[in-house]
């Protein structure tokens, strides 16, 4: 059987990067759908560290931890906040100081386990959002959930083993 690295079984569409493929090209064309574009590549990077720029995940683990604290409103806010900083030359690394009350990123080690994975959406009739936005924003925040759940447990873990 198929595995994704993230330790998800591959569904009908493929492994969690045919997903995530899929996603961005529906995104593409549909406005309303790209509102969660930050939560959906900040929770794929997260759960797929081995195609992420090491550098960023600290940020893109407070993003998500931000988002599920505040919502998405507050992520877009601070998202294009960041783009327009990166705009301005600062490309280095995210802006901390909107995420700076956040839990970082545990050093050493990654998950292997997520409870909700991008490999479990459902596609039906060729699309993400078949049974509505809000349905698909309901499954991203769950993936967000799981993810940001996996990362603080590999801290816990490494916290009880005295490392
Ligand atoms: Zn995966």
């Amino acid at each position: 059987m198929d595995q994704c690295d993230c330790g998800a079984i591959a569904g009908p569409l493929g492994v969690c990067v045919d997903y995530y493929h899929g996603i961005l090209a529906e995104e593409q064309a549909d406005p309303r759908m790209g509102r969660w574009h930050a939560p959906v590549v900040c929770a794929y990077l997260l759960q797929h560290p081995s195609r992420a720029h090491e550098k960023y995940l600290d940020g893109q683990f407070r993003l998500l931890q931000l988002y599920l604290d505040k919502g998405l409103d507050a992520l877009l806010r601070v998202a294009a906040h960041q783009v327009a900083r990166n705009k301005h030359g600062a490309r280095s690394s995210y802006d901390m100081a909107p995420l700076a009350a956040y839990t970082p990123l545990p050093p050493g080690g990654s998950p292997s386990h997520f409870r909700a994975t991008f490999s479990g959406l459902p596609f039906r009739e060729g699309s993400f959002v078949s049974d509505g936005h809000l349905a698909y924003g309901h499954r991203i925040e769950t993936i967000a959930e799981a993810t940001v759940e996996s990362w603080r447990s590999v801290r816990a873990t490494q916290e009880s083993q005295g490392r």
